[in-house]
């Protein structure tokens, strides 16, 4: 395909070179090198999933400390203070601090990821470090900014939140009873943002949102839904920074959001 400037502008953003050849959408995108990340990562290949979540309609354990019809009440403020003093599940032993989640609370476009590392532990927010530059990168490249400047735009702003609000020591996977036991948390985020679109970045927000135990490379390409809100698939940052050829797929998901946002707000209220 023939890329215009806007489009390499946003790949440029993205650490991606273009050029215009017949081949497909994604083999025309070549990527920068890029050296891989420092920090150890869980996801450093998309192995198949080991993780076995409830589904549908199955009881979750019963939480200790997170009463969910009282979460499902809490406002903002309410509701950051729940997660600071949870101490639901172990992982609370180990955090440095909570990682709440950042961005507007109104946001049209809500990230899911999974859960904080070293870095996110020692900052108290998601997706810091070249993780979270490689997503910051992204989001520019669509027009998008996780900083919240007086008056903004709530179609331009994104707010991210992980699936786990706390670290899990050694950057561990998360367990599947510390998923279910902060899911209270992430869901009623969701229903505060009332976002547009969400985009799940990684295996684990997938599951917790999808309960599906599916490869990601399965479940992209695709709009699914969450709660009714259009939900797409897509590889976790620090995955890309590993495995540099997907970034064009990324980006294809990035695209898909985006159209899928656009087409919304061109629909009449209340229209299908
Ligand atoms: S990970 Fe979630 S459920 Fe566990 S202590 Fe932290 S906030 Fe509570």
């Amino acid at each position: 395909m023939s890329w215009t400037e806007r489009q390499r502008a946003m790949l440029a953003e993205m650490g991606l070179r273009v050029w215009d050849a017949p081949a497909t959408e994604s083999l025309a995108v070549a990527v920068a090198p890029e050296a891989a990340e420092a920090r150890p990562t869980r996801d450093p290949v998309e192995p198949p999933v080991t993780v076995a979540l409830p589904p549908p309609g199955a009881v979750a354990p019963p939480p200790t400390a997170i009463a969910s019809s009282a979460v499902a009440a809490m406002d903002w403020p309410a509701l950051r203070e729940a997660v600071a003093a949870c101490t639901a599940c172990s992982l609370h032993q180990s955090r440095r601090q909570t990682v709440f989640g950042v961005g507007h609370p109104q946001a049209h476009w809500m990230i899911v990821g999974e859960a904080p590392g070293e870095e996110e532990d020692r900052r108290g927010e998601p997706f810091v470090g070249r993780s979270g530059q490689l997503l910051d990168n992204m989001l520019r490249a669509i027009g998008l900014s996780r900083q919240t400047p007086e008056s903004p735009d709530p179609s331009k702003q994104v707010f991210i939140a992980n699936t786990l609000k706390c670290r899990p020591p050694g950057n561990r996977n998360p367990l599947p009873e510390e998923l279910a036991r902060c899911e209270g948390f992430l869901i009623r985020q969701i229903e505060l943002v009332q976002p547009k679109i969400i985009l799940a970045m990684g295996r684990f927000a997938v599951q917790s949102l999808l309960r599906s135990s599916a490869p990601i490379g399965q479940l992209r390409g695709r709009v699914h839904h969450y709660q009714g809100v259009p939900l797409v698939v897509t590889y976790h940052p620090a995955y890309l920074l590993r495995n540099l050829t997907e970034k064009a797929r990324a980006w294809d998901d990035l695209c898909l959001a985006q159209g899928t946002v656009e087409a919304s707000a061109a629909r009449p209220a209340g229209g299908a």
